[in-house]
C-alpha cells in the first residue's frame, strides 16, 4: 500500500479532535502537531474556547486543507480566564459546561459525513478523556511539558514522593539528584497553588484509561527519564513539536507560528536584521509571567549594564509593571528594544541573537534548543524550575541565574550571566552543546527518527480501530 511518510494512506479518512488547554503555551504545540499530523494524512479539527478564538490572529491561509478551527464555550466567552473570580472557579465551570458543549460537538460530527474516530486532548482537562470514553472514541492524552516533569507529577499522585518533601534533595529512577529549587514549584510548595496543585494532580486521575499517551519532546533529549517513566506509565515522545520550517527547510510550509493570543510587532525582525552575527540578547518570560516593578528595574539595569544590544518583549506592557521611565531609559541606552509579542521562533533563529534570557517555559526552552540558542534561565514558577535545572546541569546549554536580594534577581547577577553565555569560555561551550542537541531534535523529527516512529505508530493505531 502506498504511504504518506511512513504511514498507510488510509488513513486519509480518520478524524481527529485536538482539545488544548486555552492558554498560549498550550495552544502551539497542539496546533504544530496538529500540522504534523495533517501531513500524515490525518484530518484534524482543533476545538478551543470561544473567547480564544475572538483573541487569537491566526493566519488561515497559511493551514492546510486538512485542518480546521471550531469552538466550543466554556461558559467564558467575554474574558475566559480573567472572567472567573479564580482558577478553581474557572476550572470546575469549564468541566462542567464544557464537557456538555463537547459532547453536543462530538455529536455534530457524528451525525455528518465526519464522523470523529479519536481525540487528543491536553491532560490539564482530564475530563475530555471521560468525555471521549462515553461516546466509544479512542483517547490520547498529549502532554505539553517535559517527560521529566509529567514524571514527577505522577510519582507525587500515586504517592511515590510523598508531599512535602522532607530532605533537601530528591532522587527518582531516571532523574538526576533533584534540589528542593529544582522541582516543579507545585510540588515544593503544593500550598502555595492549591487549585494549581490539584489540576497538575488531576491530570493522572484518569491516565489509565488513556489509549496512548503522547509528550512534546524527543527521546534522546531525556531518555533516561522516557525509559524509567515508561515502565510505570508508557509514554511516546512525538517532539519537538517546532515547525519544521525551523528545522527542516525542505519542508516550508508551516513557516509560522501563526497562533497568537498577542498583537505581533513585526518591527523586531527589522530592527535584529540590522545587527551584528550573535551580538543581540533575546529577553522572553512567556505569556503568563508578571514580574514585580523593581524585577522589572533590576532586569532592564542589568540588560542595559551588559552593554550588548537586547530585544525585550514585554506583553501587554500597560499591565506588566514596566514604567515609561523604563521604557524611556533603555531606549536613550541605544542597546534595547522593547516590544509587545514577536514571531519567538522567527526572531530565535535570527543570526543576530546570541542568547535568550528565558523563563524556561517548555515550549521556549524546546526552541531555544532547536535552534540552538545558549540561555539564562530566570525560571519563575510551575515547571519552570525543572526545565532550567536540565537546560544547566543535564543538556549543559544555559545557567540559572543564583543570587537573589529580598526574593528578587539583581542586576549584578543578570549581568554576569549575560557575559558568561555571551562571552566565555563555558558560554563557548553552550553554544557547541546547543547546535548538537538542534542536530538531535532534527533527527527525531526527521524520516525515520523516534519521534517521527512514534507519530507514524500512533497514526496506523487510528486505522486498527
Ligand atoms: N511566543 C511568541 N512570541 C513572543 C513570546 C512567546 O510567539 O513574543 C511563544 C513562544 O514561541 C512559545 C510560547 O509563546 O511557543 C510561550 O510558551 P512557553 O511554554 O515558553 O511559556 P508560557 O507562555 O506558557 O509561560
Amino acid at each position: 500500500k502506498r504511504t504518506v511518510r511512513g504511514c498507510s494512506s488510509s488513513n486519509s479518512n480518520k478524524h481527529v479532535l485536538m482539545i488544548p488547554y486555552p492558554s498560549q503555551g498550550h495552544l502551539n504545540p497542539m496546533l504544530q502537531f496538529s500540522k504534523r499530523l495533517s501531513t500524515k494524512g490525518v484530518k484534524v479539527t482543533m476545538v478551543t474556547t470561544i473567547f480564544i478564538s475572538k483573541t487569537m490572529h491566526l493566519k488561515s491561509s497559511s493551514l492546510p486543507s486538512t485542518l480546521q478551527f471550531d469552538f466550543i464555550s466554556d461558559g467564558y466567552d467575554q474574558g475566559g480566564f480573567a472572567q472567573a473570580n479564580n482558577i478553581s472557579t474557572y476550572l470546575s465551570h469549564m468541566e462542567t459546561i464544557g464537557s456538555n458543549n463537547l459532547k453536543e460537538l462530538i455529536k455534530k460530527y457524528n451525525f455528518s459525513n465526519d464522523p470523529i474516530d479519536c481525540v487528543i486532548y491536553d491532560p490539564l482537562i482530564y475530563w475530555v478523556l471521560d468525555v471521549a470514553k462515553e461516546f466509544g472514541l479512542l483517547g490520547a492524552a498529549f502532554f505539553t511539558q517535559m517527560s521529566g516533569v509529567n514524571y514527577i507529577y505522577y510519582y507525587v499522585h500515586h504517592g511515590l514522593l510523598k508531599l512535602p518533601i522532607s530532605s533537601m534533595t530528591i532522587s527518582i529512577q531516571g532523574l538526576p539528584l533533584l534540589d528542593i529549587k529544582d522541582t516543579p514549584s507545585f510540588v515544593n510548595d503544593p500550598g502555595f497553588y492549591p487549585a494549581y496543585y490539584e489540576l497538575v494532580m488531576n491530570q493522572f486521575s484518569n491516565i489509565h484509561k488513556a489509549d496512548v499517551i503522547l509528550v512534546n519532546s524527543f527521546y534522546k533529549l531525556e531518555d533516561k527519564v522516557v525509559d524509567s517513566m515508561s515502565k510505570l506509565c508508557p509514554i511516546l515522545t512525538i517532539g519537538p513539536t517546532v515547525p519544521s520550517f525551523y528545522l527542516d527547510k525542505e519542508i516550508p510550509n508551516d513557516k509560522d507560528n501563526d497562533l497568537n493570543l498577542f498583537q505581533l510587532d513585526s518591527s523586531a525582525i527589522n530592527w535584529l536584521n540590522t545587527k551584528p552575527e550573535g551580538s543581540v540578547i533575546y529577553v522572553s518570560f512567556g505569556s503568563m509571567v508578571c514580574f514585580s516593578i523593581e524585577q522589572m528595574k533590576e532586569i532592564a539595569l542589568g540588560l542595559i549594564g551588559s552593554g550588548l544590544n537586547f530585544l525585550w518583549v514585554v506583553p501587554n506592557m500597560e499591565g506588566k509593571n514596566i514604567s515609561k521611565e523604563l521604557v524611556e531609559e533603555i531606549s536613550l541606552s541605544g542597546k534595547g528594544l522593547v516590544v509587545n509579542w514577536i514571531p519567538q521562533l522567527e526572531v530565535l533563529s535570527n543570526k543576530a541573537i546570541g542568547c535568550f534570557v528565558t523563563h524556561c517555559g517548555w515550549n521556549s526552552t524546546l526552541e531555544a534548543l532547536c535552534l540552538g540558542v545558549p540561555m539564562v534561565a530566570i525560571p519563575q514558577w510551575t515547571d519552570q524550575p525543572m526545565n532550567a535545572k536540565f537546560v544547566e546541569d543535564v543538556w549543559k546549554v544555559g545557567i540559572r541565574v543564583l543570587v537573589y536580594e529580598n526574593g528578587i534577581v539583581t542586576r549584578e547577577e543578570i549581568e554576569s550571566c549575560i557575559r558568561e553565555v555571551m562571552e566565555s569560555e563555558h558560554g563557548r561551550e553552550m553554544r557547541i552543546n546547543a547546535k548538537k542537541w538542534r542536530e538531535l531534535a532534527i533527527e527525531a523529527v526527521s524520516l525515520g527518527g523516534s519521534s517521527d516512529n512514534n507519530i507514524n505508530e500512533f497514526v496506523n493505531s487510528l486505522n486498527r480501530s
